[in-house]
């Protein structure tokens, strides 16, 4: 763990501050002390000692990161604004903006601590990143302020250390991870694992010092060789032995569920170089010397991960015939690993990362601008953190060696999409490891992965039922509705050229200035648009064309059309004007019935009866019903179909047409079938008002003499 030098006064402070930055403005720092001294007089830290020593030792953990006095002067002032009667205004008014900013943001932040309800739990996850996004000082302040807490956690009562513990392992470690600060992960992961389990936290750290002493003679014989090949072929480096740190060990063990014996790195070596070309030098030699475990190597310097982590790691079968990993990197590297975006606010060493800074905030401005869409669900902003940022990465490989970093539980769909759209929309299938697996395969740590493509072919919609990336779904989903408003166009203008061709017009028409000024009466402006509407029936192709029909040509065939469209206007369609729509001639609503509207392809809205049959059948897509009511209109009749079961005799036909004329209905048709049972169907096509008239005849007809059943017909 960590040690940090402890410092006692705001003297030794400045020290440290002019250690790296000789020209740092000091009075700030003092002038902060002083005030935050003051303001916390009357306070106590829970161990009994004054309150100022924790400020203090945030401060001084953000001159371990080297970071420039606005940030420390902020760090001093942190708790002043929660704790104790001072505004945020007082502290604009003798620190200035920055500082203040910094000391508003870290109050909000902790006022949202003490809830404990899962959703003020990701609500306080989205604030973080807001302010974070805002000004990243803001989560360094935060960090240094949850080191110290958690250094100090065994004076809490126990209920709270836990949640303090808990939330530091769910959500600073991976973050400080996630900002590429090494160093600070290691360290919450560490200290929140000795909290939680004490037990299995000492039971580690004395297995592996006793590990320790047993191969340090070997670890010192394998650094010895390196030494020495090193200055035989003249290549710096530094070499070092590494422990990894306890949680991870622990969570190998758990996770491969195998015995603290078996867990083969506990000790790495680093070796420390110059220059990107030397690393692989170095990677050559050490293969050279011992033989390479076959998915051992990864190369993380041509494929950096996404916190910019770059390195080699390898692990050979050492001289003793034990496994033993290697990371090789340069310092620049090493640097970055431990510092990651805290290197961005470091003084005078600014330069150095700059470039790379946008891939940092990058990422950043994604998970806001979706927290920012989404501010009503924090709960969701938090699941599609955790799921494509946060938590558990998979590094898989392609054929050629790249590494692939992808989120936890994704799939070879997503690998694709993640090397190339093109690959992704043209995946068929995948070889893991040379075997062929199925595209809904969970992928795992070090699989290579060979990406079967076949040209012409398409995403499905199935894809987004086990998808995990954020960018395979979105690339599936444009695809989806990209191929979807195509057919609608499609549709759509073959609807307008058949219309065109009715009415004696030149095809031509279909993209002319004046169908164009029609539609923009229907607040269509562009071609596309037009076809798109009358493709999904939000406008009939008859309401566009016709307004291009000459008038003599159209008054010979209006009678007709007026009887149609006095049917039609029978139905209202909430919230939509002027659709074109129809009666479904499957069940055939009538007034009074509850119905219900879908969307079809180019016919505008069939209405169904709400239990039609078939309408579950077509409407798999929930989206495309709408709600439908009837405007009543006593002038108007609707055709309906029922069927009367019969005894098979004279006269009950004869009966049935007297007992459906009494009741002023109209009959369009009949057909009439025997059974073999002396039993017969008789099926009557009839005009009727609504579904009150329908009512009282369908009983009329039941007490018919040889009638034993009528009833709607509904062709599924
Ligand atoms: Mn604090």
């Amino acid at each position: 763990m960590v040690t940090l030098k402890e410092i006692n006064t705001i003297d030794e402070l400045i020290d440290r501050v002019f250690s790296y930055n000789p020209d740092a403005d000091f009075d700030l720092l003092r002038r902060a002390y002083m005030f935050s001294r003051e303001a916390h007089q009357k306070q106590i830290r829970i161990e009994g000692s004054p309150y100022i020593e924790h400020p203090l030792a945030v401060a001084s953990i953000l001159t371990e990161m080297h970071l420039d006095t606005t940030t420390i002067a902020a760090g001093l002032l942190h708790d002043t604004v929660e704790d104790t009667p001072v505004t945020v205004d007082e502290i604009r008014e003798f620190f200035g903006e920055d500082v203040s900013f910094l000391v508003d943001a870290l109050t909000k932040l902790s006022r949202m601590e003490f809830k404990t309800s899962e959703e003020a739990y990701a609500e306080n996850f989205r604030k973080m990143f807001l302010a974070m996004a805002k000004d990243l000082r803001v989560i360094l302040i935060k960090f240094a302020d949850r080191l110290h807490n958690m250094l100090t956690l065994e004076y809490l009562p126990e209920t709270k250390r836990h949640r303090i513990a808990r939330e530091t392992q769910e959500i600073y470690a991976p973050l400080a991870n996630r900002l590429g600060i090494g160093w600070l992960k290691t360290e919450f992961e560490d200290l929140g694992f000795k909290a939680l389990m004490p037990e299995a936290y000492e039971d580690l750290v004395h297995k592996v010092a006793k590990k320790r002493d047993e191969q340090e003679g070997y670890l010192n014989e394998v650094v010895e060789i390196m030494h020495d090949k090193l200055t035989e072929m003249s290549i710096p480096g530094k070499i070092y032995g590494r422990i990894k740190h306890y949680y991870g060990i622990y969570q190998k063990m758990q996770r491969q569920k195998i015995p603290f014996e078996q867990i083969y790195d506990v000790f790495a070596l680093r070796i420390i170089t110059d220059t990107n070309a030397n690393c692989y030098a170095l990677l050559g030699l050490i293969h050279s010397l011992w033989t390479p475990v076959p998915g051992r190597f990864k190369d993380f310097i041509g494929a950096p991960k996404s916190n910019l982590y770059q390195s080699i790691h390898t692990t050979v079968i050492g001289p003793k015939g034990e496994k033993i990993e290697f990371q090789v990197r340069t310092e620049d590297m090493h640097r970055i690993a431990e510092e990651g975006i805290a290197a961005h606010w470091k003084y005078k060493e600014q330069g150095a990362v700059a470039k790379k800074d946008d891939k940092y905030f990058a990422w950043l401005r994604d998970i806001v601008s979706q927290s920012q869409k989404d501010t009503h669900n924090a709960k969701e902003f938090l699941e599609t953190v955790k799921g494509t940022i946060f938590f558990d990465v998979v590094y898989a490989l392609t054929p050629n060696g790249d590494v692939i970093e992808l989120p936890y539980g994704s799939t070879p769909v997503d690998f694709a999409y993640s090397i190339h759209t093109a690959i992704g929309h043209q995946c068929t299938g995948a070889r893991i490891n040379g075997k062929i697996v199925p595209l809904r395969y969970t992928l795992r740590n070090g699989d290579t992965v060979e990406i079967m493509t076949t040209t012409g072919h398409h995403p499905s919609k199935d894809w987004l039922k086990f998808v995990k990336t954020h960018r395979a779904r979105t690339r599936i989903k444009q695809w989806l509705k990209t191929k979807e408003r195509e057919e609608a166009i499609e549709i759509g203008k073959g609807l307008v050229d058949k219309e065109l061709r009715k009415h004696d017009l030149s095809p031509s028409l279909a993209k002319s200035k004046e169908i164009l000024d029609i539609a923009k009466s229907y607040k269509i402006n562009t071609y596309d648009d037009m076809f798109l509407s009358i493709g999904y029936g939000k406008v009939s192709p008859h309401q566009i064309v016709n307004k291009l029909v000459p008038e003599e040509e159209k008054t010979g065939k209006q009678p007709q059309k007026a009887t149609k469209a006095t049917e039609d206007r029978g139905i209202k369609i909430k919230g939509i004007d002027d659709i074109m729509f129809h009666r479904s001639k499957c069940c055939y609503p009538v007034p009074g019935e509850k119905v219900l509207g879908f969307v079809t392809r180019g016919r505008g809205v069939s209405i169904h009866t709400a239990d039609c049959p078939n309408l579950d059948a077509v409407a798999v897509d929930k989206d495309r019903l709408v709600d439908v009511e009837w405007s009543t209109n006593s002038d108007m009749t609707y055709t309906v179909r029922i069927s009367a079961y019969t005894l098979d005799k004279p006269g009950v036909l004869a009966d049935l047409s007297v007992v459906i004329s009494s009741e002023n209905v109209n009959i369009h048709n009949i057909v009439s079938s025997a059974t073999h049972e002396k039993r017969a169907y008789i099926d009557f096509t009839l005009e009727v008002k609504d579904k009150t008239q329908l009512d009282k005849l369908l009983k009329k007809i039941t007490q018919v003499s040889g009638v034993i059943d009528v009833k709607r017909i509904k062709t599924a």
